[in-house]
């Protein structure tokens, strides 16, 4: 056991925790880390990043940030607005000259030290990230934050080795094309995964040569902000990455609007996506959207059954279900529906949700009352629509300090036409339905039938059968025989309402560069 007091500095909190001490004074005994982040009074004030400083917003008015674990605020942040973004702005389009026309090397060295500083620290970026958003540290540790190095490893030596074509017309001209970084970039990212989305979007930008105005989820602005810190001591030079925090419709509004920011990459929901798209396509700007999704997950009864239901139960309830990549709609072929069904529910049994600083729970808070309330509004529909709840169903109610979180049962409903409103809408919590099929031809008509179109999952032992569905879905991404299995050089994003644009490899280089063809003629 160590004192609070005493573990401060070894804890590697910011500084911001040191200087801001309202409510402070409460020492307590603690046994580590987490602890200290789930019990503490210390309120953290979190600061935009601009022009390479940790600054409050113009007007200096703060939003309450919740820790889902617990229902209580545990830090404020800046409810920054357009004046806020005209600053960002304008700090990233005076770093835009020398960063654009530093060399790819120094730019690939910096994001590598990024890269490295998040490795540094991951338990502190994991812990935050699960206090943030309610998911399990141990998730955050395996998946978050790696990842969220991993993205700047990648694009930090994919700049090295981006190419542009040329085209010879035989003895008329040779045409070569030119990429050059668009500018300023905006970039908006979700909730669901915050610092792995948000970094996602930044690494290829300022890869590229672009600098960024971004903005991270108002609901999960921890780890967005704790990276400002790790640029800072990486060498990011100023202006290159401006965070600004703060709501969607007043910050992501303000970056979305900006005469100055030609360029918008956005990953949310399909509703914001139509609002984005309303306000920039008029000022013919580029933009990628990386929307919603409603992604069915396809059992065919020669599958590696065992194989199936173990990772079924990963691509269902992972982040309390709260992945756009999720397979919420499950369609099971009908000669095995029983048998997977009664193992698929034995399973779900074993999952506990609880603490997520605990090792033992599998789910831990969902992002916030306000999503936890529109989960269980849909659980409610699905049984008006007359399905039955076949585990699950309810919200969980913990104890003591985690007594006001918000907490859901994996839940599992059967009974419901593929076409009824919970088979159709994005819910993007712990719920998943089953639903039998007899044929290919009957399956491919439920899986194509919503609105989106962002992955599938498909599970066959017949391999001229995968190729084939996999052909026929309407998906950005088919997964055969596995789930989440990522290769970052691949394109990612969704098809229909899912998204526009694709992000991934040298898609996103494409995205974040203007190309520009020379013709030159031969003789
Ligand atoms: P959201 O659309 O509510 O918010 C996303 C971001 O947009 C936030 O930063 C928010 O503040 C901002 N925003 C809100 N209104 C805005 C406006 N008018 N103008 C500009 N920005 C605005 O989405 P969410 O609830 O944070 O995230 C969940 C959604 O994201 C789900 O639909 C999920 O499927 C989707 N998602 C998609 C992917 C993908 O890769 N396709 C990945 C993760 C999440």
């Amino acid at each position: 056991m160590i004192r609070f007091c005493q573990g401060f500095q070894n804890l590697q909190l910011t500084s911001e925790i040191l200087a801001n001490k309202e409510g402070g004074g409460n020492y307590r005994t603690i046994d580590n880390y987490t602890q200290f982040w789930l019990y503490s009074n210390y309120m953290q004030k979190i600061k935009n990043y601009i022009n390479g400083q940790l600054i409050e917003p113009i007007d200096k008015l703060y939003i309450d940030n919740y820790n889902p674990a617990t229902g209580k605020v545990y830090s404020l942040i800046p409810d920054s607005d357009e004046k806020d973004v005209a600053m960002a702005t304008e700090a990233a389009l005076a770093a835009f000259p020398q960063w654009s026309n530093t060399s790819k090397e120094v730019r690939s060295r910096i994001l590598l030290k990024i890269a490295e500083l998040i490795e540094q620290n991951l338990e502190r970026l994991a812990i935050a990230e699960s206090i943030d958003n309610g998911k399990p540290v141990a998730l955050a540790k395996m998946i978050d934050i790696p990842r969220a190095a991993s993205n700047f490893h990648f694009y930090a030596t994919a700049i090295l080795h981006y190419a542009s074509e040329s085209h010879a017309m035989e003895d008329t001209a040779i045409n070569y094309t030119l990429r050059s970084p668009v500018g300023v970039a905006g970039c908006i990212s979700p909730w669901n995964l915050p610092l792995y989305l948000f970094t996602w979007k930044i690494a290829p930008a300022i890869a590229a040569g672009n600098c960024v105005v971004a903005k991270p989820s108002e609901i999960t602005p921890m780890t967005a902000y704790l990276l400002s810190e790790l640029c800072m001591q990486a060498g990011l030079p100023k202006g290159v990455l401006n965070i600004v925090h703060g709501y969607g419709h007043k910050v992501g509004a303000a970056i979305t609007a900006h005469p100055n920011i030609p360029l918008i990459s956005f990953t949310g929901g399909t509703k914001t996506g139509a609002e984005i798209a309303r306000i920039a396509a008029p000022m013919f700007k580029k933009i990628s959207l990386e929307l919603g999704g409603k992604n069915p997950n396809i059992v065919f009864s020669d599958c590696d059954f065992e194989n199936a239901i173990k990772t079924t139960l990963h691509s269902s309830f992972a982040n309390q279900g709260q992945i756009c990549l999720c397979g919420s709609r499950i369609f099971i072929e009908k000669s095995i529906y029983e048998k997977f069904k009664i193992r698929f529910i034995e399973k779900v049994k074993t999952l506990k949700v609880g603490n997520p600083a605990d090792n033992s729970s599998n789910l831990g808070a969902v992002v916030s009352k306000e999503h936890m309330d529109k989960i269980l509004s849909y659980i409610n529909l699905a049984k008006e629509e007359g399905g039955e709840i076949l585990i699950g169903g309810n919200q969980v109610n913990l104890e003591g300090e985690f007594a006001l979180g918000y907490y859901i049962e994996p839940t599992i409903i059967e009974g419901l036409a593929y076409n009824c409103r919970t088979n159709q809408e994005e819910i993007f919590g712990p719920v998943v339905t089953l639903t039998p099929f007899e044929t290919e031809e009957e399956v491919l008509k439920y899986a194509n039938s919503t609105q989106y179109g962002l992955s599938a999952i498909v599970w066959t032992e017949n391999l001229t059968r995968a190729h084939r569905i996999a052909g026929l879905l309407h998906a950005g991404i088919v997964w055969i025989n596995c789930w989440l299995v990522r290769d970052l050089r691949t394109p990612f994003g969704g098809m229909k309402n899912s998204g526009v644009g694709r992000e991934g490899g040298f898609e996103a280089f494409n995205f974040f560069t203007e190309p520009k063809n020379v013709c030159i003629k031969l003789k």
